[in-house]
Order: structure tokens, then C-alpha cells, then sequence
């Protein structure tokens, strides 16, 4: 136990995006002050995380400093998860997926297609391939299968895939599946998980040497509180579901970070699903996204203070 432990690890890394055009609009202050590139002042109290990234910086370099090692070691055998985590409207989304078929903005999901792929050209033939991903969301701790084969994996269809042009098509097929039946895409995402999931397994046929590894890209559901009063209903549900959700999967992240004996998976659905790839032998990266403005203060307080406890 904590041998796997220490072999994991976890990384906490920070993202501002900027002011978008109706806070400028609104004159909201630019709250951040950055130092170094490891630190942020909120109204002059100091956050550090491995790394902090201003609002300026590129999905581009964002990809180079936060994801690219991750990929190398999933193709080593390793497992692997991303998070995004923060307030909705905060930047998880454009952190994770951007604009998918744009290749300057588009983020983390579509530019570890590219490497993937890229890395499999490159390589000799005596390896084989097998990558498939699945695409589910969790919405009131139920998981929901975003690409409806009939294939089994906790309920969720594998598909397996060739080229990175059938994996966008995966991805664009989800989306699209996700938006169904729900009336408004941009709540209905606030409030479930949408979890990516891409697996590698690779032979090769002289050595017969074999090696499997996994990566989750995950776009948490919005970690901001729910209006104390009024909330009743599903809305109240969907609010409870989320915080026991989020508050979980930080204790696992924190309590595997500080090398614990035991640690509490079974707690929620995700951190259960994520299991193999949270410990063990795993690499994890969090990414802390957060608004810049003055009128969101309290929010990211609070989700700078999640991201540290989570180190
Ligand atoms: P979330 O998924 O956390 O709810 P989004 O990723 O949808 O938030 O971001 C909200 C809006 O802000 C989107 O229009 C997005 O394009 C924009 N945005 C987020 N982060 C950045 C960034 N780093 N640079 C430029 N625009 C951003
Ligand atoms: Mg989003």
C-alpha cells in the first residue's frame, strides 16, 4: 500500500483565464498578482502550486508545460488523470477540449490525440497498437454512457480506434449524445462530471513484451456553492451530489499526495471508476482554473484552497 503510494504522482498546477468582455465591460478588477511562476496573491495572501499560469499563457504552452510528460508515460505503462477543477465559467472546459478542431485553440484532449498518434507513426513495426476510448458522464453519482455501443466496461462502451481522426469523431459523437434530452447544455455541464477515457496497449511481436496504460481526462462539474436559500429539488440534489462529490475526491487526492495508508475510494462513484489510476502507479495533475475577477473573489478563494489541500 504504501509503496503504490509512493510511486504516484500528483501535481497541482494553476490557470487564470482572463477577464472576459462583459467583466471588462462591468470594470471588475483584475484580482491576481503573480510571483514567481509557482505563486498567486489573492488581496495579498500567497497560494502555491507546481506551477501557476497567467491569463495570457497559450493552450499551446499550457499542453507543453502540464500534459505532454503525462502522455510520455501513459505510452511507458503508466496511468494517468487529468482534472480540471473549478467555479463554472472558471476555464475547465477550454482547458480540457478549447475549440476541438482548431489547432491553436483547442486544448489538453486534442493535442494528446495528436501525440499519441504521432508517437505510434513513429515507431518500428514490430509494435502493435490497441488504443479504444470511452466517453461517459456521472450526473447524480449514476454514470451515463456518452457513445451508445454495446460493448461492457462498468456499463460503458470501449470503442477502439485507428486514427485520431476517429477519436475526435468519438468525441464529437459524446458531446453531441451528452446535449440530448437536456434543455440547457450550460447548466446540465456545471453540474455532472464528463469523463474521457483513452487506453493504450501495446505488443510486440518479437519480444512479446506487453504494456497497458491508461488516461482519464476529466471536466469536473462547477465547484461553486449553491445559494443557501431557495435551492430545493433537483437543483438541491444535483448541489448535495456535487460538493460530496468534489470534497471526496480531494480527500483521496490529498491522502494518496500525503502517502496515507488508507485511502477512502469507495467514497464516491468517480474516485471508485478512477480507482487504478489514482493509485498505484500513476501520474496526476489537477489543474485549478480560476477567474481573474473581483466579483468571483470569494469562489476562487475557495478553489485555491481546494488545490492546496489537494498537495
Ligand atoms: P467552464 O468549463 O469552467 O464552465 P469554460 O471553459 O467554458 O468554463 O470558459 C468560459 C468562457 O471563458 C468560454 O467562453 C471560454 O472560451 C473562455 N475562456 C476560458 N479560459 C480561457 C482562457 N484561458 N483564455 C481565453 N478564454 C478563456
Ligand atoms: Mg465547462
Amino acid at each position: 500500500m504504501g509503496d503504490a503510494a509512493a510511486e504516484c504522482t500528483i501535481k497541482v498546477v494553476c490557470r487564470f483565464r482572463p477577464l472576459n468582455s462583459a467583466e471588462v465591460a462591468r470594470g471588475d478588477q483584475y484580482i491576481p498578482k503573480f510571483k514567481g511562476d509557482d505563486c498567486v496573491l489573492i488581496g495579498g495572501k500567497p497560494y502555491y502550486f507546481d506551477r501557476v499560469f497567467q491569463s495570457k499563457t497559450t493552450q499551446e504552452e499550457f499542453y507543453n508545460a502540464v500534459a505532454q510528460k503525462i502522455v510520455k508515460d501513459v505510452l511507458e505503462g503508466y496511468n494517468g488523470t487529468i482534472f480540471a477543477y473549478g467555479q463554472t465559467s472558471s476555464g475547465k472546459t477550454h482547458t480540457m477540449e478549447g475549440k476541438l478542431h482548431d489547432p491553436e485553440m483547442m486544448g489538453i484532449i486534442p493535442r494528446i490525440v495528436q501525440d499519441i498518434f504521432n508517437y505510434i507513426y513513429s515507431m518500428d513495426e514490430n509494435l502493435e497498437f490497441h488504443i479504444k476510448v470511452s466517453y461517459f458522464e456521472i450526473y447524480l453519482d449514476k454514470i451515463r454512457d456518452l457513445l451508445d455501443d454495446h460493448d461492457s466496461f462498468f456499463g460503458c462502451t470501449e470503442r477502439f480506434v485507428c486514427t485520431p481522426e476517429e477519436v475526435m469523431e468519438a468525441i464529437d459523437e459524446g458531446k453531441n449524445n451528452r446535449s440530448v434530452a437536456v434543455t440547457n447544455m450550460n447548466e446540465h455541464s456545471s453540474r455532472s462530471h464528463s469523463i474521457f477515457l483513452i487506453n493504450i496497449k501495446q505488443e510486440n511481436s518479437k519480444t512479446e513484451q506487453k504494456l497497458t496504460g491508461k488516461l482519464y481526462l476529466v471536466d469536473l462539474a462547477g465547484s461553486e456553492k449553491v445559494g443557501k436559500t431557495g435551492a430545493e429539488g433537483t437543483v438541491l440534489d444535483e448541489a448535495k451530489m456535487i460538493n460530496k462529490s468534489l470534497s471526496a475526491l480531494g480527500i483521496v487526492i490529498s491522502a494518496l499526495a500525503e502517502g496515507s495508508s488508507y485511502i477512502p475510494y469507495r467514497d464516491s462513484k468517480m474516485t471508485r471508476i478512477l480507482q487504478d489510476s489514482l493509485g498505484g502507479n500513476c501520474r496526476t495533475t489537477m489543474v485549478i482554473c480560476c477567474s481573474p475577477s473581483a466579483y468571483n473573489d470569494a469562489e476562487t478563494r475557495s478553489t485555491l484552497l481546494f488545490g492546496q489541500r489537494a498537495k
